[in-house]
């Protein structure tokens, strides 16, 4: 069981130190301790969330984590790219938590347990068995990419041929819902050599995808995660170009230091070319936007990164995918051939406008085409609410320090919105669980049954921590995994069932 107290995480470190104060003592006879809660999600924010739980003085007697999938960890199985493995270890302190010495709780995962509104089992089911319950449920819906499309004759396209981000992401990631027809499918559509991808947003997903799709093109993925399957996928692709544009200009650049240097550093070592035009910094350079970065250090530090690698003629040289970055353009329309395939891209080139902190783009109506083969939308992630009754604004709950409505509570993406690295999770935990130990509601009416034999009454095939213990050992099996390969993943959903459930 991993200690509360002055507790360093490794993400922590990386987004700036963060030192664990132990949370208070409540009495306990005090009315406000839960004696149950139900965590809904078991992602990075319900990890977390049941970590703050068990170690607290007063912890509770029963806790349950339910997810939508039989698998755990949300995205960082699914989502976090697949050659970061120093971040999927995080599986390894998420597992100890649960595994750990839990003596005075009750701890169980129930897989495969949807809830929501169009689901069989809804919020207000899950609420009538705990005490309290906590949404960690993330944010899965995609940020729309809404453009008119037009065939050589000016007919318009009924269904524009865009991407999403998440279909890529999951895709390289082998999640089993991973979505066919989505990107794969129109990746293989176009085939052959040059495969030219636009990507709309600049953020580190975008450059996660630049990188992969990169290490894809030189067969340089062996010792990441990706399965055999999708790394001969992507060495046949030809990927060509890969252009990530952003609306803004350089000094709002949406990706970090880190993630860009990892790109660069693929560059110098001639395993992908990589573009930042000069002009466009030039462009970007406004009095505002300068005075934006007076004082602000990491945007200093990245700025300096930005403009070396745009001096840098090595990098534009390199073998294999050429990415570029692109500043000031926004997409305005889609062109395609007869059948409605993506043929190019047109972008109006955007001027800063606005004053210091709050400049917004605007159209200069100049145009540029980009030759355009897979048209990729990667523009955030939002939330949605399990319950319409719940208060909900910006893709986000709304809460006070994580508590939501009654016995409502919520950490992660789902609280504070799709921003911030796996460490950011733990500080938002915490302040989640400090919440409900003051109380508000805690208590309120708790149904005689216990959630499992709710489940079982209604008919739902949950599965267990035991169940995923047995996926896990087979993903791990040395027998399955090359050199390097941590693990071999199960993308059969039926097959996850199966093994899952025991049959
Ligand atoms: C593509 C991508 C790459 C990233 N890479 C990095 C990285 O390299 N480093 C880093 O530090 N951070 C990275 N992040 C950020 C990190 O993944 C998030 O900070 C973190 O996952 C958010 O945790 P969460 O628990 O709020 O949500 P999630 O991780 O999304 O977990 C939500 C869980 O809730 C479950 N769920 C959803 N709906 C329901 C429902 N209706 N009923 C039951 N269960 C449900 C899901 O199955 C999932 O398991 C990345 C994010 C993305 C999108």
């Amino acid at each position: 069981m991993l200690r509360l107290g002055y507790y360093l995480t490794k993400y922590g470190r990386a987004g700036g130190a963060v030192r664990l104060r132990c949370l208070s003592s409540i009495s306990p006879n005090s009315t406000k301790i839960p004696e149950s809660v139900c965590i809904i999600g078991s992602g990075p924010s319900g990890f977390y969330t049941l970590k703050y739980l068990l170690s607290h003085p007063n912890a509770p007697k029963k806790v349950d984590i339910v997810d939508s999938s039989r698998v755990p960890f949300g995205l960082i199985r699914t989502g976090v790219a697949p050659d970061h493995g120093d971040v999927k270890n995080a599986q390894s302190e998420f597992t100890q938590i649960i595994e750990g010495d839990n003596a005075s709780t009750d701890v169980r995962f129930l897989g495969g347990v949807a809830i929501g509104e169009g689901e069989k089992v809804k919020l207000s089911d899950v609420e009538g068995h705990y005490d309290a319950v906590v949404l960690c449920h993330g944010a899965s819906l995609s940020n729309e990419l809404d453009l008119p499309a037009y065939k050589p004759d000016g007919s318009k396209v009924q269904s524009p041929p865009v991407v999403r981000v998440r279909d890529a992401v999951e895709w390289y990631n082998a999640a089993s819902w991973a979505e066919e027809p989505g990107f794969r499918e129109a990746v293989v559509r176009r085939g052959g050599e040059g495969l030219n991808i636009t990507v709309i947003g600049g953020g580190n997903v975008s450059l996660d995808l630049a990188r992969v799709f990169a290490k894809g093109r030189r067969g340089i993925l062996r010792d990441s995660e990706v399965r055999d399957e999708e790394i001969e996928e992507m060495a046949g692709w030809g990927v060509g170009t890969i252009g990530l544009y952003n609306r803004r200009g350089a000094y709002q650049t949406a990706f970090t230091t880190k993630e860009f240097r990892d790109i660069y550093k693929m560059a110098k070592a001639g395993n992908t070319a990589l573009r930042i035009d000069v002009e466009d910094i030039e462009r970007s350079s406004n009095k505002e936007s300068l005075e934006e970065m007076e004082g602000n250090r990491p945007m200093t530090r990245l700025i300096k990164l930005i403009k070396q690698v745009a001096e840098d003629d090595e990098v534009k040289e390199g073998e294999g995918a050429q990415i570029s970055v692109r500043y000031l353009r926004s997409p305005s329309e889609i062109h395609t051939d007869e059948e409605g395939n993506m043929k190019s891209v047109r972008f109006e080139l955007q001027e800063l406008s606005g004053e210091k902190g709050a400049q917004r783009a605007v159209g200069t109506g100049v145009f540029e085409d980009v030759e355009t083969d897979v048209l990729v939308s990667s523009m955030g992630y939002k939330a949605s609410p399990l319950d319409e009754r719940l208060p909900f604004e910006g893709g986000r709950y709304k809460h006070e320090r994580g508590h939501v409505d009654g016995k409502v509570f919520s950490a992660g993406w789902c609280k504070r919105g799709p921003k911030g690295i796996v460490g950011t999770n733990i500080a938002d935990a915490r302040e989640t669980v400090g919440r409900i130990y003051e109380g508000t509601e805690t208590r309120g009416q708790v149904g005689g049954a216990d959630f499992v034999e709710f489940l079982e009454k209604k008919g739902v095939e949950y599965s267990t921590w035991e169940g995923w213990q047995r996926v896990d050992e087979i993903e791990r099996d040395e027998k399955r995994l090359r050199e390097g390969q941590t693990r071999n993943k199960i993308k059969d959903e039926e097959k996850i069932r199966r093994i899952a459930m025991g049959r």
